[in-house]
């Protein structure tokens, strides 16, 4: 039987900034192989529950929890290092001075052939087949942007945390890297927790999709489910341009 046991936890979360509630009783879950999608307009708290949960930023209550561990809660932190998660956020940066392969097996603990195998097989993965040797700043910010992900995916994460991952590429690249990201997370078996504003690409990519408005989580469902019975008017006028 596949463990269907939550990977990821969060447990009534709470950020302030300067008095505003900008994470506002957040709970969610993911369980491994699933792909739960964050969704929300821009400002509603996103990136900060992302945050917290990579360990970059610490919350005011509630507590995060992985394979039924606490990792943060109140006077409890677990580096984020420590945490076996792995982030590909908007602002990426490769390592300007390493070749495009180093910088996708730079988490990689393999050595030898089975180093150069995961890094080929990612590279064929994000349509960048013979980049290997190239510096990055021989790529265009798309393809860089493409390595980023492979860099990412290379170690395995247990839990992938993705923020925007996929908003700087052009509409023809987007829809085969997304497709090529969520078979090889799939593969993986990772807990995917997946930061967007766009309907859209929730629809496409999330088992599970979690709308977020002003720090709270409004609805929680399939994507079916969600853009055929959204909660409330706001919901499904978010969800009008989907087609
Ligand atoms: P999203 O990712 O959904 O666009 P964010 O989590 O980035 O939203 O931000 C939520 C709100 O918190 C915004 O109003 C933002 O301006 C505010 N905010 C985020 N980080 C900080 C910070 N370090 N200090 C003060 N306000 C912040
Ligand atoms: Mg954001």
């Amino acid at each position: 039987m596949p463990d269907t046991s939550p990977r990821l936890e969060v447990r009534n979360l709470v950020r302030r900034f300067e008095g505003t509630c900008v994470v506002d009783d957040i709970s969610l879950s993911v369980a491994p192989g699933q792909v739960t999608c964050l969704l929300g307009p821009s400002g509603c708290g996103k990136s900060t529950t992302l945050r917290i949960i990579a360990g970059v930023d610490c919350q005011d209550a509630g507590e995060v929890l992985i394979d039924g561990h606490v990792v943060a809660a109140p006077g409890h932190f677990v580096p984020p290092e420590a945490r076996g998660i792995g982030l590909m956020f908007q602002d990426f940066a490769l390592f300007p001075h390493m070749s495009v392969a180093d910088n996708i097996g730079f988490g990689l603990k393999a050595t030898g052939s089975e180093r150069t195998a995961r890094v080929d097989k990612l590279l064929e993965r994000v349509n960048l087949s013979g980049f290997g040797n190239k510096a990055p700043h021989m790529l265009s910010g798309g393809e860089q942007q493409r390595v980023a992900l492979a860099r990412a995916l290379a170690p395995r994460p247990r839990i992938m945390l993705m923020d925007e991952p996929f908003s700087g590429l052009d509409n023809r690249l987007r829809d085969g890297i997304r497709d090529a990201t969520l078979e090889l997370l799939k593969e993986e078996g990772s807990a995917v927790l997946l930061v967007t504003h766009e309907p859209d690409e929730a629809m496409r990519m999330a088992d599970e999709i979690a709308l977020m408005r002003k720090g709270k989580i409004v609805q929680r469902a399939a994507p079916y489910n969600i853009y055929n019975q959204p909660a409330d008017r706001r919901a499904a006028e978010f969800f009008s341009d989907v087609n």
